[in-house]
Formats: structure tokens, sequence, C-alpha cells
């Protein structure tokens, strides 16, 4: 039951999984989780927009996209030393990886150089690095791993089969093929999608069998729970009952049991029960810091006495330093686990592209 190296789920079995009872899936990716994971260990990111809007897609959960008017203010590429400085932030948080995050369709060349120069000084403070930068060639995801990437983020987002109903502008083949060339490159794939738009249970099940069914299973699977933002095409779509969001989380656990499972974009709606049920679930990883690209996210303050409350530490990847902890916190980390369990961190994101399940 916990075997990890499945890559032939069918879609029926995988929304089996969603039927089992609550208590019986829990259990299961208890399981599971006890048997590939350090338990109660959470492994921190933060995120930067580090371009924000004025996307040309039309993903319908997204507030950057330029066809809707949500109020996001278009932004230059920040400055490489306002990405130092904040990477500098995250880290002195308790951060050990951060996510640069853009909100493109593709990077331009001169995109691609000015970003992997913001990884070369990222990596030089000590941290782990993540992209999503949208969909990206052969040759512009190995630029990204010489410049010391370790992760890309490009989210699948939902069922193949739903996915037309939410983006156009882009197929999910398309999707597929950038997720390629970033394994090809040898970097670590952050994949994974949103629930609550709209989709079934299927649907649910539909997407996850995709991303176990991959070659290689990502490192990183970020479960968003979709931000209602005012002004997109879903700004009205039904909230989701918390326990099928739990139970998402659940079977992606059990159909990626290596995979570090990330509760992501929705978090800050949550209440502190309901994210304790997810990390239950199997989830051990979380974005942290005040702000998902333009969506917010819980301060860092709740989400230390959370981890507190609930008996979890930090999880600082095999190479890194535990992140210094205010002096008046004792503050313990496991170290040496590897929230991918690749084994090489060195070697090898998010939101959108932006995979960018966005988060955004
Ligand atoms: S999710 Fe990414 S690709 Fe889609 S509109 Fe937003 S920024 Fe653009």
């Amino acid at each position: 039951m916990t075997d990890t190296t499945r890559h032939d789920w069918t879609i029926d079995e995988v929304e089996q999984l969603f039927s089992l009872p609550f208590a019986d899936l829990m259990f299961r990716a208890q399981e599971v989780h006890r048997a590939n994971h350090p338990h109660n260990a959470v492994q921190m990111s933060t995120l930067l927009s580090i371009k924000t809007g004025a996307c040309p897609e039309d993903c319908a959960y997204c507030p950057q996209s330029v066809r809707y008017d949500t109020g996001v203010e278009r932004e230059q590429l920040v400055p490489l030393e306002e990405v130092r400085t904040r990477a500098q932030a995250a880290k002195d948080a308790g951060a050990t990886r951060f996510c640069m995050g853009a909100a493109w369709r593709s990077p331009k060349k001169r995109d691609v150089a000015a970003v992997a120069a913001m990884i070369r000084e990222v990596r030089a403070l000590g941290m782990e690095t993540c992209a999503t930068l949208g969909m990206l060639t052969p040759d512009q995801a190995h630029e990204l791993k010489d410049a010391g990437l370790d992760y890309y983020n490009h989210n699948v987002d939902t069922s193949p089969e739903f996915y037309g109903e939410i983006i156009t502008t882009r197929t999910y083949q398309d999707r597929l093929d950038t997720l390629a060339a970033v394994r090809e490159a040898g970097l670590n794939v952050c994949c994974g999608g949103i629930v609550g738009m709209g989709e079934t249970t299927r649907d649910r099940a539909s997407m996850l069998a995709t991303l176990a069914n991959l070659p290689q299973h990502p490192e990183s699977v970020p479960i968003n729970q979709l931000v209602r933002v005012p002004g997109t095409p879903l700004a009205g779509a039904a909230a989701v009952d918390p326990f099928d969001f739990v139970r998402t989380i659940a079977v992606a656990r059990v159909v990626m049991p290596k995979a570090c499972v990330r509760l992501s974009a929705g978090r800050e709606a949550m209440a502190d029960e309901l994210q304790a049920l997810c990390f239950l679930a199997g989830a051990n990883s979380i974005f942290y810091g005040e702000k998902l690209l333009t969506t917010g996210n819980p301060d860092v303050t709740r989400d230390r006495a959370l981890l507190a409350r609930l008996g979890i530490q930090p999880l600082v990847p095999p190479g890194l330093s535990p992140p210094q902890a205010p002096a008046h916190e004792h503050e313990e980390h496991v170290h040496g686990a590897h929230c991918s369990h690749t084994g090489s961190h060195t070697s090898a994101r998010p939101v959108s592209s932006c995979a960018a399940t966005r988060r955004r």
C-alpha cells in the first residue's frame, strides 16, 4: 500500500480513493506519508512576484490576465537588488526556498538572462531557488539550470478534460511540453493544480492521475484552493467543501508518495483546524510570507504560531543551514531531509506558469 513508484494510475482508481470514507483516506495518506517523509516537518518557501500583471493569457482564475479588470497594476521586472533584499528577508524569516514568479506567456531571451542573474543572487544567499515564468523552450530550461535554478513551477491547473473551460490561449499539451523540457534539463519539477474552479471530483482524480503518470513524479505538487478574485470569470465560483479540499491533498499524497505536497493558494482563508487537517493528509510544504504573487497569504507570525501549536518543525534541505530563529524562540529543525527525496536538490515552481497556479 505504501509502494511509491506507480505511474499507471487509472482515473477510476484515483476516483475510488476520493470515495473512501474520510478516516480511511486519511489513515492511508498518513501511512504513505510516514513511510516516505519525516513527519511533523514542513518545507517553507517564499514567493515573490518579479513581474506583475498585463499577462496576455486568459486563465479564468488569474487576476494578472490583461483581459480581466481586477485592479492589479502592471509592474516592470523588479530590480536585482530588490530580489536580493526580499530573498534575504525571506531567509531571515525562516524560508529555505525562494520562488520567483513572472506573469509572462513565455519569457523572452532577455527575460531569461535577467532571471538567471536573480537566481545566482538568491543561490549566493544559501537558499534553494524556484521560478515560474510561463512556457519554456528546452534551451531556456537549460539556461536557467545553468544559472543554478533548483525548481521550475508550471502547473497543469486541472484535468485535461476540464482544461478548456479554464484556459484557451495555451493547450494542455503545451504545458506537458514545458514540463518535459524542464525535466530534461535536470530541474526539479513543481506542478500541481487548483481546486474550486467548477471541476468535478472526477476532474480532480484525472488531474492527479495525469501528474502521477508522468515519467517521473513532480518533486513538488502545489494544491491550490481557488482564490475568487473579483473581476475574474471565476469570481462567483461555488466555495469548495473543506473536506473535499483535504481529500485532494490526501489523494495527492497517496498517488505521489515521495512528492512534497504543498498547501498553496487559499490558505489565508483557511481556519487553523483546516490547515491542520491538510498537514494530517500529507501536506508538507507551504508558502510562507505575506503575499502570494497578488493574493494574500497568512502572515508569518500566524504561521509560526500555528506550526508551534501543531509541533511541526521547518524542514531544511540537505546542504542548507537552518534559518536563524528569533532569540526568544527555541525552534528545532528537521535537517538532512529533502522534501522531494531526490537526493540531489542541487541538481536539480508555481505558481504559473505559470504553473503558477497560480496562485496567482
Ligand atoms: S496564470 Fe500565469 S499565464 Fe495565466 S493569466 Fe495568470 S500570469 Fe498569465
